[in-house]
């Protein structure tokens, strides 16, 4: 897992990217935010279960079914499963030491 902080990938509004893998940071300072650091492992760990290409199509298509089910980019955004799991979990950094197996699904 590399950290790599860029203004370019990252958009506005967002503290970071997960691209397995690497975690892309808006800025420098973010490296030390342990908790944002924890929520793009859960990404990472997310993008390794579905071998990445599932990851990126499920978490498509998972966004556009809950913006047709919201009607609201953000709150689609925050309900995707992968990030429900990630933002529900982020403040316990031991979380992915005792995660199980496809937890989002759970
Ligand atoms: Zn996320």
């Amino acid at each position: 897992m590399w950290i790599r902080v860029s203004k370019r990938i990252v958009p506005k509004g967002y503290s970071g990217i997960t691209l397995f893998p690497f975690i892309f940071l808006r800025s420098e300072e973010l490296k030390d935010d342990k908790v944002i650091i924890n929520h793009e492992k859960i990404h990472i760990r997310q993008q390794l279960e579905l071998l990445f290409v599932f990851f990126l199509l499920i978490y498509g298509i998972d966004y556009l079914i809950k913006l047709i089910k919201y009607k609201d980019r953000k709150k689609a955004y925050r309900n995707i499963v992968f990030e429900r799991e990630a933002y529900a979990n982020q403040y316990d950094l031991k979380y992915l030491k005792n995660r199980k197996l496809f937890a989002y699904w759970r």
